[in-house]
């Protein structure tokens, strides 16, 4: 700030304002503090000249403000800083203090004029954000560790059961009576659903461990990935499948995954088809915005009420038994795991002539 005569300018104005304000000659010495500011530490003016001020800065942050303010003073700069200091009541509260410097007409430096607010809610409810996130991504952190070791782990006694079942049939094979072989094919056809199931368990706990690099990517080579691993059943099903979008579009993601994403979705439009209707899916793309694009599977299936909508991608959740539709209810909770690690959302709504419509949002490459 320039002022035009060699006199420091007005703190009348100062003064009276609700904020806390203070100055500083060319030596660096505090010379003066408005009466918010003596009101805010408690202390008087003759405590706070000079360096008194610094007496109240809270120990863990006086070392930073020194450094900013000398490195700021030495080029004559403006400067910002956020530290805690003694309040009146006996406590500290944070403050941001934006120091001013001032020039007379001539470019002689006088000093420095600085005003602060007080950031102690905002500060407080930074600190509580931190932890909150800190608490949650360690508790992800070993839910993810637990179902990989819960998962892997579990396979090994499996297979022993499998095994020992499986020689146990074969010596009394000609001893069994229906009643039994019935009780062996409860056994083989249990362990087998449970080694899917934890098979799916530990994809999903693979997601995050595994996953490559989100670089920029084209949507259409994971969608024919996709297809290709279904093209089995959409020839079978006699199925089309439309994609409605430009093939030169390209997003940010982990092209394998991006794949999975696309392949669980599309075999599900494909699993939960109506009775005697050919399955019809489309894959949509709307215009990117804020850097995310939202794209599209709707398909003409049996559809999913309303209120399962949220349960649907919650880990082994099934709106069916495996006796009508076969499957370890594991498949959604990895596309929402997939989308969230590229940062983006997953959701359903119905379409509207029947069926279902998955929608997700992906980063888009920077221009
Ligand atoms: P799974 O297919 O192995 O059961 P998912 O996690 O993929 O597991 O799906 C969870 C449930 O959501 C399914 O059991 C099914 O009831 C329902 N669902 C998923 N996709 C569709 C769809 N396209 N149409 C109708 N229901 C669906």
């Amino acid at each position: 700030m320039i002022v035009n005569s060699s006199d420091w300018p007005d703190l009348q104005l100062l003064e009276a304002a609700p904020i806390l304000a203070w100055r500083s000659g060319a030596d660096g010495l505090c010379d003066w503090f408005n009466s918010s500011w003596l009101a805010y530490t408690g202390r008087t003016l003759a405590q706070e000249l000079g360096n008194g001020w610094t007496e109240g800065v809270h120990p863990e942050d006086f070392g930073c403000c020194l450094q900013i303010y000398l490195e700021a003073f030495g080029r004559r700069a403006p400067f910002e800083m956020e530290y805690r200091i003694l309040r009146a009541c006996g406590t500290y509260g944070w403050i941001v203090d934006c120091g001013v410097p001032i020039f007379n007409k001539d470019h002689h430096f006088l000093g420095y004029v600085g005003y602060c607010f007080d950031i102690t809610a905002r500060r407080e409810n930074e600190e509580k954000i931190d932890i909150f996130c800190h608490d949650l991504e360690r508790s992800n952190a070993e839910l993810e560790q637990f179902a990989y070791a819960a998962s892997h782990d579990l396979r090994e006694p499996l297979r022993m059961v499998v095994s020992y079942s499986t020689l146990l049939k074969k010596n009394i094979a000609g001893h069994l009576d229906e009643d039994s072989k019935e009780f062996f094919g409860y056994i083989e056809r249990s362990a087998k659903r449970m080694d899917e199931m934890i098979r799916d368990l530990l994809d999903y706990s693979r997601v995050e461990r595994h996953g490559n690099n989100i670089i920029s990517t084209k949507l259409v080579e994971a969608v024919d990935y996709a297809l290709q691993n279904l093209s089995h059943r959409i020839k079978e099903q006699n199925a089309e499948i439309k994609i409605d979008f430009d093939p030169a579009l390209k997003v940010m993601g982990d092209a394998h995954q991006l794949a999975r994403l696309f392949q669980n979705l599309i075999g599900n439009a494909l699993k939960y088809c109506a009775a005697e209707t050919p399955p019809r899916i489309r894959l949509t793309a709307e215009a990117a915005k804020d850097g995310m694009i939202t794209l599209a599977v709707e398909d003409n299936g049996i559809g999913i009420p309303a209120e399962f909508s949220e349960r649907i991608f919650q880990l082994f959740q099934r709106l069916h038994t495996r006796e009508v539709y076969d499957g370890t209810g594991v498949g959604l909770s990895i596309c929402r795991k997939i989308v969230e690690r590229h940062g983006g959302k997953i959701w359903v709504s119905p379409a509207p002539g029947g069926g279902s419509i998955f929608r997700f949002t992906l980063p888009v490459p920077p221009d």
